[in-house]
């Protein structure tokens, strides 16, 4: 049990410990902290008021970025995460320790680490199947290719950006009804609702890094807004894939959720049918039970299951490494969309209204099919914790701003 005031029934209790970066109005300098009930351990103070303050570890944790942190792993992680979790269950220690504490309240939040390269994956089955039927409706839903490799796409990993960033309507190509080719801002905005996994350990070029690895490798886990113009989208995917309808801008959680606080939060993930090659087999095959919340102006529209994921982050990590590509620190992947079989499952705008066949009435009871000017979207999670505590993985958050002239 922790000292901190609040922890025992916190979804950010000692069982949690998410790692982000944040600086306050009489410090602005961006410093990793540690999140615990509604305050920030301050890890750059705690570094500088111990005996040791050149070692690896406490060079990465004195850090304006997790990367060299990440980069350290996994001995590095677990023996850092018990060093915090005794500073914060020892009541010997509160008087040391309290004063490194800032209320969340007073912390402005930061990207929590650098990003190396970004892949988004698609790997839903049940988006998957929403989108084929909305955007082939002539052909299979699901193309040959999607039940035998995580399909995924290189994103723009600079437009990465921390929740709270108000998200600019993009403009770009647009395909009138009639034909012709206008430019204009987007009218069909939209957001994927996705779970992100950061690399920490890299890989050297040539090599690949096998599913059974993934916990060696991958620090922690962040929500994702993968948001898309589906106009812009429509226009220009084929043959080649999302470009610029998603390029624009990427929001992520602040927090970084490290893979060793989901421990209880492993579900055996679905069967898989038909076999899949050797490199995608997994020894012990599982998913993270994450239960996502979506809200467009306050109001919750969705509730997807991460657990219901037809390719896990596992797999994902070794697709994208079986050709031999490396991975650096502060690489990210995302799951893609995630939806569920229900209506009220739907991780993305398309699928809740259903191209706009079936708007969503808000509870100013203005309707909406997609984004408009001054929307707010907000998406969280929870997951089971540890001796039926429960985790909440933060919220990634953005409201729409007009497009440029
Ligand atoms: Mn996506």
């Amino acid at each position: 049990m922790s000292w901190v005031a609040g922890a025992e029934d916190s979804p950010y209790g000692i069982h949690h410990l998410p790692y982000g970066v944040f600086s306050t109005p009489d410090d602005p300098a961006p410093r990793l902290g540690v999140r615990i009930a509604d305050r920030v351990l301050d890890l750059r103070k705690v570094v500088s008021g111990s005996t040791c303050s050149d070692c690896p570890t406490c060079s990465a944790l004195a850090s304006d970025t997790l990367n060299p942190f990440m980069a350290l792993g996994r001995e590095a992680w677990s023996k850092v995460r018990g060093n915090i979790t005794d500073a914060l269950t020892d009541s010997d220690l509160a008087g040391v320790i309290s004063p490194l504490l800032t209320p969340i309240a007073d912390a402005r939040m930061h990207l929590p680490f650098t990003p190396g390269d970004y892949v988004d994956f698609y790997s839903s089955e049940h988006h998957a199947t929403n989108l084929g039927a909305m955007f082939r409706p002539n052909e299979p839903a699901l193309l040959p290719n999607w039940k035998h490799l995580p399909v995924g796409y290189h994103g723009r990993a600079g437009t990465i950006v921390p929740s709270g960033t108000p998200i600019v309507r993009p403009r770009g190509q647009l395909r009138t009804g009639d034909g012709r080719t206008v430019f204009g801002p987007s009218a069909r905005f939209d957001i994927e609702t996705e779970v992100g996994f950061v690399v920490g350990v890299p890989s050297r070029l040539g090599t690949t890094v096998s599913a059974d690895a993934f916990t060696e490798h991958v620090f922690g886990v962040v929500l994702v807004n993968d948001w898309s113009a589906r106009d812009i989208q429509t226009w220009e995917y084929r043959p080649l894939g999302p470009f610029l309808a998603k390029s624009f801008a990427t929001s992520i959680g602040t927090w970084v959720t490290p893979l060793d606080a989901l421990a209880a939060a492993r579900v055996p993930a679905p069967a898989q049918d038909p076999e899949v090659l050797p490199y995608l087999t997994e020894s012990d095959r599982y998913a993270y039970d994450l239960e996502l919340s979506v809200s467009w102006n306050g109001m919750e529209v969705s509730r997807p299951r991460f657990a219901d994921m037809y390719w896990t982050p596992a797999q994902q990590l070794a697709h994208m490494t079986v050709n031999g590509a490396s991975l650096r620190t502060g690489d990210f992947y995302a799951s893609g969309t995630v939806s569920g079989p229900g209506k009220d499952q739907r991780g993305s705008f398309l699928e809740v209204t259903w191209a706009g066949a079936e708007p969503v009435k808000l509870p100013d009871g203005s309707t909406r099919t997609f984004l408009e000017d001054g929307d707010a979207v907000t998406i969280s999670a929870t997951a089971p914790g540890p001796r039926g505590t429960m985790l909440g993985l933060g919220e990634v958050t953005g409201t729409i701003a007009p497009a440029l002239d």
